[in-house]
């Protein structure tokens, strides 16, 4: 038993090398996912849509088609105030 004849020595550096690039590929698309989850792309930014904390008139989030419990809002980003209101505003219907 003594060394390895070169061409192990070359796979194994092949494969640890595949290897390792393989882990920085999967770490690479971890951080992107989390980062789509952390801001949804799709969801508009408050000051798109001329959001404010209280409400218009008799409008505000809690009557609001897009309002999910207990504050959020599925087409506008972050935390909404239930009390807030915004362009988007989409009555429910009664
Ligand atoms: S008023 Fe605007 S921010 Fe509030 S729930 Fe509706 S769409 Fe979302």
């Amino acid at each position: 038993m003594g060394a390895l004849p070169m061409s192990s020595t070359i796979s194994r550096r092949r494969f640890f090398g595949t290897a390792t690039g393989g882990m920085a590929l999967a770490s690479a698309i971890a951080v992107q996912a989390h980062r789509a989850k952390a801001s949804d792309a799709s969801q508009l930014r408050k000051e798109d849509v001329r959001y404010q904390d209280q409400p218009k008139g008799e409008q505000d989030c809690r009557l609001c088609k897009n309002f999910v419990t207990p504050n959020s809002c599925r087409v506008v980003s972050g935390a909404v105030n239930p009390n807030g209101w915004c362009l988007l505003f989409q009555a429910v219907p009664k």
